[in-house]
């Protein structure tokens, strides 16, 4: 009998939580979730791919399971849109998929989880490792309370404190994209309960940004609007606010007419890890393996990774079980196997080709030249950050809703500081001076402000806004913003549907 950890409450750690028991009921296995409720600290779009949708999920009675019927691919000009829709290739397109709700589906999963013996423990945040020569042999919780494993699965999605850790221990360094999703939930007014748009998608790129990576997407249920808008965290320009840029994109004329009718019910952010697959070094260790988002294992071109996350979660499971030492190998060379690595290189190209070049010789190059040139291009992200490029704001007439947005976010916090400053002559120089106070700008919840003093800037710090979507962990220049799980299940709490 082994005592097998998993830590994070996703729909990667719950899948594999489910496998394990599945093939060998004699386990234990527990899931450590730092949420007060699974799913608490989730956010997603969320489509999900038919084929796992079918497999894992469909069993499930679920309130949010919308078949995609319309799907629109736009650029956005200031004041109109082309419709790019017929020249996206089929893999990048979501016709026929399945619109979620991300809360709903963890909540069926962990129900199911429950049912066959697994345990979850919820406000419970993992914070280290313990290990002994070159195995991981237990955790280290928020509090400081130590639990020893015979093997962990980490889980923690994206920017995950205690995959850092492990991939810093290891030595390990992978070339990561990150980018930062605002999202917000809409539901129709009381005399309109239904939309007749639904199962309509709609994905934009161009403006507000003049990035070709940044784009925005608005997803129609039966009863609500689903509207976010991603930010590439490698821009240059230290005035851009993501938030502000989400703002801009709900003003533009057609998406403006989408929401029409609707009004905010969650707010939420996150970050999102892209892992370019240049050099997928091991995911896995003596007693631990590294799956889902923690991984990045996220297609960049479409920006989905809920059927990653499910089939690394199956995938580590299974190889577990069968694996007679009990110790997974190597995830990489398994999931090889069934094609999902090379995708994601692939993807990856031509997202490279697509931010240089823009969508229509993206396209091209994707429809046309997918194995050849798959062989002789091998594109980096080329992250671009902090070059200190002063340009003065653009035409960014936009009021800075924050804290009114924060109210439909349902967050909870203790009076200690989950957020401090490393290095605060670093951080002065970098962040106020040559950045121009940069982190009041790029944090969705307005947690870091710069104040005047008499004749100087007091940098303050209001962690009880904290969305804990770890943009601060990147984007701070120089890194010097130390951020810590928080324990007690404190934090923010997106869930708006409850599965029974
Ligand atoms: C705005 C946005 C829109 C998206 N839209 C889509 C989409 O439409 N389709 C799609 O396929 N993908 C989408 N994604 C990506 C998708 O959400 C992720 O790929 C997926 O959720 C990854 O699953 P995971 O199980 O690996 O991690 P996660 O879903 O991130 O789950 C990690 C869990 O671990 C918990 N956790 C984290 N750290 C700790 C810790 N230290 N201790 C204990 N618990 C911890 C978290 O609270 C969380 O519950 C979107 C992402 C964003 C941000
Ligand atoms: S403080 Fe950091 S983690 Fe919290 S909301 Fe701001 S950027 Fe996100």
């Amino acid at each position: 009998m082994k005592d097998i950890i998993v830590v994070g409450a996703g729909p990667g750690g719950l899948t594999a939580a489910i496998e394990l028991k599945k093939l060998e009921p004699k386990n234990n296995i527990i899931i450590l979730e730092k949420s007060s409720e699974v799913g608490g600290h989730l956010v997603s779009g969320a489509i999900l791919q038919r084929n796992e949708y079918y497999e894992y999920i469909s069993k499930y009675s679920l309130k949010y399971n919308t078949v995609i019927t319309n799907e629109n691919i736009w650029r956005l000009t200031k004041n109109s849109y082309y419709n790019l829709t017929r020249f996206v290739p089929d893999e990048y397109r979501n016709k026929r998929n399945i619109l979620i709700d991300i809360g709903e589906v963890c909540k069926a999963l962990a129900l199911e989880a429950t049912r066959i013996g697994v345990k979850i423990c919820t406000c419970c945040a993992v914070d280290g490792f313990l290990n002994y020569k070159d195995s991981i042999v237990g955790l280290t919780l928020a509090g400081g309370n130590k639990i020893k494993s015979d093997h962990v699965i980490v889980a923690e999605g994206a920017c995950g404190t205690l995959t850092e850790k492990i991939f810093k221990h290891y030595n390990i360094k992978i070339n990561k994209r990150y980018a930062l999703g605002i999202r917000e939930e809409r539901r129709y007014e009381i005399n309109k309960l239904t939309s007749n748009n639904v199962g309509s998608i709609y994905h934009t790129i161009g403006w507000p940004s003049d990035d070709n990576s940044n784009g925005g997407f608005v997803y129609c249920y039966k009863d609500k609007v689903v509207i976010g808008y991603v930010t590439y965290l490698d821009y240059s320009n230290c005035y851009i606010n993501p938030y502000n840029e989400f703002e801009r994109f709900k003003s533009h004329p057609k998406i403006s007419e989408l929401i029409k009718g609707t009004v905010k019910t969650k707010y939420s952010a996150k970050i999102i890890a892209i892992n370019d697959m240049r050099n997928p070094t091991v995911a896995c260790f003596h007693g631990c393996s590294i799956i889902g988002c923690a991984f990045g294992l996220l297609d960049s071109m479409k920006l989905k990774g809920l059927h990653n996350a499910i089939i690394s979660g199956k995938m580590v499971a299974e190889k577990y079980i069968t694996t007679t030492t009990k110790m997974v190998t190597n995830i990489i060379d398994y999931l090889t196997d069934i094609d999902l690595i090379n995708n994601l290189k692939i993807s990856n190209q031509t997202s490279t080709i697509f931010q240089k070049y823009g969508a229509v010789v993206a396209f091209i190059y994707k429809k046309i030249n997918k194995i050849i040139l798959s062989c002789l291009l091998n594109f980096k992200f080329k992250n671009k950050w902090f070059n200190y490029n002063k340009k003065p704001p653009r035409d960014w007439n936009v009021k800075d809703n924050r804290d009114d947005s924060l109210m439909f976010s349902d967050i909870n916090y203790g009076p200690d500081s989950h957020i401090s400053v490393m290095d605060e002559m670093k951080h002065k120089i970098y962040d106020l001076k040559l950045n121009n106070k940069m982190s009041s700008r790029f944090c969705p919840a307005g947690v870091f402000r710069w104040e005047k003093q008499f004749k100087h800037y007091v940098f303050k710090i209001n962690h009880t806004n904290c969305l804990q979507c770890k943009a601060c962990l990147v984007k701070t220049a120089e890194k010097t913003i130390d951020w810590n799980v928080c324990k007690n299940g404190d934090g923010p709490n997106f869930i708006t549907e409850n599965y029974k």
